[in-house]
């Protein structure tokens, strides 16, 4: 089948065939990955082979530590404002997941909108010239993609406080200058592994604002302290992601699969375009994202039929968020461009039946 999905989502077939022909012998060890102890060396060379290939392609500085946690993109939204929130945390608020941050922070203090376009149904990305930062703030927090709107960064803004980011969604799709971070994380399960680890790059110069007294499990100097093993880390999970790395960067790293990533896109946002208004793309252009495209058709009913006919075609998980309705093909970096051209001659088939 051709799976859209917006995540769990499609894996490299390559990578999943790999995992497939190695599960029950991990490295001539005679045992499975999920029956090695992760206090052993064939565990932790894996592990720092998985930090090392990571550091290669995003070309993450020595000054960042990169950690493996539990919990999944939303425990980040808490984690970030328990270690870091202290008098204000400013938010770009630009979809359900910024949102849903902002207010799992409030619990540890006072959280704003630097920016906001909830206002329009998180239809675009707001420009840096409206910013609004109040003194005294601790960081600015952002979501590079919207995944359930469809919107993404398409340059990051410069900030003169800590920039966090949650990359959950376009994760390891394109380059970016980790050094305009101070923190960001990317829970896997999109573009990298399946869902049980969210990766995070932050930097040795945060890790001192860690709140104290913070319970361990709770604190992101527990993760760098204790190089992601002080408790049992998801080992199968950081596997994946390891075979995941070096499938991206055989496949020539992060510039190689953005410029095809942008490819996959371009098909199904020319035959939005190019539909004389039959499929109405929900971001503004200038916004629209290259992972999840996001659009509706006239009414309901025939969205309903869209998907439906979809599904009979092997064109899978294409229905919208249940907050937004419409219809979303999810693209991440395992869809191929074959599956993008299958389901642009289907949107371009559907709307001549009509
Ligand atoms: N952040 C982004 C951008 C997401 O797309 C999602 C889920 O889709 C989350 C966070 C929440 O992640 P989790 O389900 O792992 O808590």
């Amino acid at each position: 089948v051709f799976n859209f999905n917006a995540g769990p989502s499609a894996m490299p077939l390559p990578v999943l065939q790999q995992v497939q022909a190695e599960f029950l012998d991990f490295d001539h060890t005679g045992m499975s990955i999920v029956e090695i102890s992760h206090r052993s060396a064939a565990y932790q060379k894996m592990q720092d082979d998985t930090v090392a290939v990571l550091r290669r392609l995003m070309q993450i500085p020595d000054d960042y530590h990169v950690i493996f946690m539990q919990g999944g993109g939303s425990m980040q939204f808490l984690m970030h404002g328990a270690n870091f929130l202290k008098h204000r945390g400013g938010y770009l608020n630009t979809g359900i997941w910024s949102d849903k941050a902002m207010k799992a922070a409030s619990y540890y203090g006072e959280v704003y909108e630097v920016a906001s376009s909830k206002a329009d149904h998180f239809s675009y990305i707001p420009k840096e010239d409206t910013f609004m930062v109040k003194p005294d703030t601790d960081y600015i927090y952002m979501t590079s993609n919207n995944t359930v709107h469809g919107t993404q960064w398409q340059t990051f803004p410069h900030v003169d406080v800590p920039l966090f980011c949650d990359m959950s969604s376009d994760f390891l799709s394109r380059p970016v200058v980790v050094t305009n971070f101070d923190f960001i994380y990317a829970g896997v399960q999109k573009n990298v592994g399946p869902a049980g680890v969210v990766v995070g790059i932050i930097k040795d110069s945060l890790l001192k604002h860690v709140r104290e007294g913070l319970p361990d499990m709770l604190s992101y100097r527990t993760f760098a302290d204790h190089d992601s093993t002080y408790n049992t880390p998801p080992v199968f999970c950081i596997y994946f992601v390891n075979r995941v790395a070096h499938w991206l960067e055989e496949q020539g790293g992060l510039t190689a699969i953005e410029a095809r990533n942008a490819k996959k896109a371009a098909l199904l946002y020319d035959c939005i375009d190019g539909s004389d208004g039959f499929y109405r793309g929900h971001a503004a252009k200038d916004s629209r994202s290259v992972m999840n495209v996001t659009f509706n058709l006239p009414t309901p009913e025939l969205e309903a039929k869209f998907v439906a006919e979809a599904t009979a075609r092997d064109l899978i998980g294409i229905k919208g968020h249940r907050s937004l309705g419409g219809c979303r093909a999810s693209i991440y970096n395992a869809v191929t461009e074959e599956a993008c051209q299958a389901l642009a001659d289907f949107m371009n088939e559907f709307k001549k039946k009509q």
